[in-house]
């Protein structure tokens, strides 16, 4: 058996997806449609659509949108990476995430969702699907008594991310899984509910849900699995029963992934993602570490931190694919008040925005370069205004995707902006 690392590099050396034995590289195609050789093939094609996932017997491509080789190659490779039966692959993490939640409601039912997500993600669950007669309630899946609570006989999917964006603060994917499995005893297997985890901030290197006992997994492949920034992606990985469904809302929708960006996904993002997380993670722990130790800094979160609130439970469900503690890439820390009382964190990024070589002031997470922002005045803002959250999302807080700079370099910037503004 190989390692999991190894596998994430060479993918499989033989697909049915195409005969590239001869390739050390695999092929970029980029054909919208495909010669049928007979109107039987043709109609073969079509019937076998979406069942294919799972057996390795070779396609009959028809068109880009159905199926394609370059991202079947993609699908195959992240399926494996997060331990799940198929994977399938849309044009934007929002593409798939919409997917996943979309393919599986009707109208009239529900989701309960964490009260902390992904903007755009807390957007679609409260300004578009309620169009659609999908409600969604929002609580704090830490506390299970809660999500108990709040469960109703229309209850279809449970929806979270852990870390949750920005604090980094867990949720127990084991623990939900249990609450959901008493749930669900005695609801017949229409009105399962199923649990969904956005696993964008760890990637599959960091945490496999799916081993945890989520249901479906959804990611953005435009952060730590591309890894480098350069295209937009998203996937749903899930049991082949389920993937079924998401190839067929994918062709209807039409949200796909193009070939052109999975090939970077597939050739330089999943074979480097096991390096880049590692020297990210050991970047991160030093940048946490010296942040730790300023006083100009009220608190620091960081999973892998002796600090950490809830280290047991990141030793426990962060782990690579050899069971080694992998923290992630992502940190939080607040910056102290002026002595006035008046909020540092926007003059603090201001300056770096200005001034850092190494630190870069940008949305987005999870490339080789660090990105920094203010969840309060930016990704936050639109979440801040709708629910109360009481003081989570700080107005001194501040959000790194730690990259793979030298860690002095980042630290000597971050000092630098301290000391400007203090
Ligand atoms: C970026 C992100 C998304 C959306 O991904 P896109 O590829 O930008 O559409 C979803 N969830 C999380 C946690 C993210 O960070």
């Amino acid at each position: 058996m190989y390692s999991a690392r190894t596998h994430l590099i060479h993918g499989r050396a033989q697909t049915a997806r195409w005969d590239f034995k001869h390739h050390v590289v695999p092929p970029l195609s980029s054909s919208v449609t495909y010669r049928l050789d007979s109107s039987h093939r043709g109609a073969q094609g079509f019937t076998d659509y979406g069942s294919d996932t799972i057996e390795s017997k070779t396609p009959i491509y028809i068109y880009d949108r159905l199926d394609e080789p370059t991202r079947g190659m993609l699908e195959e490779t992240l399926a494996f990476a997060e331990g799940g039966e198929a994977a399938v692959c849309f044009a934007s993490g929002m593409a798939a995430i919409s997917a996943a939640v979309m393919a599986q409601l009707r109208g009239g039912q529900e989701i309960i969702a964490h009260n902390v997500l992904y903007g755009c993600t807390f957007s679609l669950f409260h300004n578009w699907l309620p169009r659609y007669g999908i409600r969604t309630r929002s609580v704090d899946l830490g506390d299970l008594k809660a999500l108990e609570e709040a469960v109703t006989p229309k209850t279809r999917i449970v929806y979270f991310e852990t870390p949750v964006n920005p604090d980094l603060r867990l949720l127990d994917i084991r623990a939900i899984r249990a609450v959901v499995d008493r749930l669900n005893q005695g609801r017949s297997p229409e009105t399962t509910i199923r649990i969904v985890v956005d696993n964008t901030f760890c990637t599959p290197f960091c945490q496999r849900p799916l081993s945890l006992g989520a249901d479906v997994v959804v990611e953005s492949l435009t952060k730590g699995v591309g890894g480098f920034g350069t295209d937009l992606g998203g996937a749903v990985i899930s049991p082949a029963e389920l993937a079924k469904d998401f190839m067929g809302y994918r062709k209807d929708f039409g949200g796909v992934l193009g070939p052109k960006s999975a090939w970077p996904v597939l050739v330089y993002g999943l074979p480097t993602l096991a390096i880049r997380i590692r020297q990210q993670e050991e970047n991160a722990l030093k940048v946490a570490t010296f942040l730790e130790s300023d006083p100009r800094i009220e608190r620091v979160t960081y999973p892998g931190l002796e600090s950490f609130p809830q280290r047991e439970l990141a030793h426990r469900q962060m782990v690579d694919y050899e069971g080694n503690f992998a923290p992630g890439t992502m940190l939080y820390f607040v910056v102290r008040s002026g002595k006035g009382g008046e909020n540092l964190g926007g003059p603090f990024i201001d300056y770096i925005a200005e001034h850092s070589y190494s630190i870069t002031m940008a949305v987005s997470l999870g490339q080789v370069k660090t990105l920094i922002e203010h969840p309060y005045s930016m990704t936050h803002s639109a979440i801040t205004s709708k629910v109360d959250l009481g003081n989570l999302i700080d107005p001194g807080g501040i959000r790194i995707s730690i990259g793979l700079e030298r860690a002095e370099d980042l630290i000597r910037d971050l000092k630098a902006a301290l000391d400007a503004v203090f």
